[in-house]
């Protein structure tokens, strides 16, 4: 189960130039002293809903380059939560970085304040990706860093961009090759959305950039996803949160508030159009999934339903929602009983 995370923003603390697709802005009023952090974890502890409070609860420092700014700075920041690691109110710490300013003395004096988790900034794993999205690392400094944090026995998450200027779906599936090689705990993955006052909004508004349409990114994903669930990798997000200044700032690119749902409806079609091109059974068709899988089925709005009677000109499509179902597994009734597939047994 995820940990509860307690997110603590540093906008743009620790970052040397500004990356092609962000549009945070350093400013020294929206930045939380320390000191303000102790009161800001007191408040969000006590409104922890009560069914929750036994969660893995961890706060999280997000938002810059926590490793990257001044190392007197990260050590304030980390003593401000040790009194509640102490009390055992707070289980562990967790921060996003990049990857090239995670060595050696870094990790041991982050170690020492009881930091667990460590959210590499990767973005793309093609050296040219990187470069245009002005990110001053390369692919050799992830590769790098992760063996690194691995021998530090730090838990290890990479954030994943799509759709970045250079990207291309080849080097999507070779991101994710170099990815898996490397088996971080999770992954987090979003689409390269245009934001108000990002650099890349120039470039968008110049002709020089085109972003992925909702469609392709649900494609990408799709495979992406799949790729990563066979190679036991845990896929924690996938788009970002939505928030408020989220819809404020966006100007274009693959947004939906529910872009895991999108995908995994896109995986079931896919599946229930495997089962129906295979096991042809006359014009009604009855499949069987867990409950909560009912919605990807169905798809938005019936979507998935509508599209899989139009093309096996089906009169009616029945679904059989079972508790004890697998997650992720999809049957359907036939005359010689019933047949399955595993969304992990998808072939593309
Ligand atoms: S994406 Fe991350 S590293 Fe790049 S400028 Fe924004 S906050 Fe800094």
């Amino acid at each position: 189960m995820n940990p509860l995370i307690i997110p603590v923003f540093l906008p743009s603390m620790g970052c040397r130039e500004r990356c092609l697709f962000c549009n945070q802005k350093a400013s020294a009023e929206r930045l939380p002293s320390p000191s303000s952090v102790r009161n800001f974890i007191e408040t969000s502890l006590s409104v922890i809903p009560f069914d929750k409070r036994n969660r893995e609860k961890q706060v999280a420092f997000y938002g810059g380059s926590f490793t990257a700014i001044h190392r007197d700075e990260q050590v304030r920041y980390l003593k401000e939560v040790q009194p509640f690691l102490a009390s055992g109110l707070i289980d562990s710490i967790r921060i996003s970085t990049r990857p090239d300013a995670l060595d050696e003395e870094t990790l041991s004096m982050i170690k020492e304040y009881r930091v667990k988790t460590i959210e590499v900034g990767v973005q793309s794993m093609i050296d040219e990706v990187l470069l245009l999205a002005h990110r001053g690392h390369c692919a050799e400094d992830t590769i790098t860093t992760t063996w690194r944090l691995k021998q530090w026995n730090f838990e290890v998450g990479f954030q994943l961009m799509i759709g970045l200027p250079g990207d291309t779906f080849n080097r999507f599936l070779q991101t994710l090759d170099r990815v898996i090689v490397l088996q971080p705990d999770f992954v987090r993955i979003h689409p390269t959305l245009v934001l108000k006052g990002a650099p890349l909004e120039n470039l968008w508004r110049t002709g020089g950039y085109s972003p992925l349409s909702l469609d392709e990114a649900v494609q990408w994903l799709k495979k992406g996803i799949l790729k990563l669930e066979n190679s036991s990798i845990r896929v924690a997000r996938i788009g970002l949160q939505p928030t408020k200044e989220l819809e404020r700032d966006f100007l274009a690119g693959p947004y939906h508030p529910a872009l895991h749902q999108l995908i995994d409806s896109a995986i079931f079609f896919d599946m229930a159009e495997y089962l129906l091109e295979n096991h042809p059974n006359g014009s009604q068709s009855i499949f069987f999934c867990h409950l909560k899988d009912i919605s990807n089925l169905k798809g938005q709005r019936n979507e998935n339903i509508l599209k899989l009677k139009n093309h096996f000109k089906l009169s009616e499509i029945l679904i059989d929602g079972r508790q004890e179902w697998p997650r992720g597994c999809l049957g359907l009734q036939t005359q010689e009983g019933e047949v399955l597939i595993d969304r992990k047994s998808l072939i593309f």
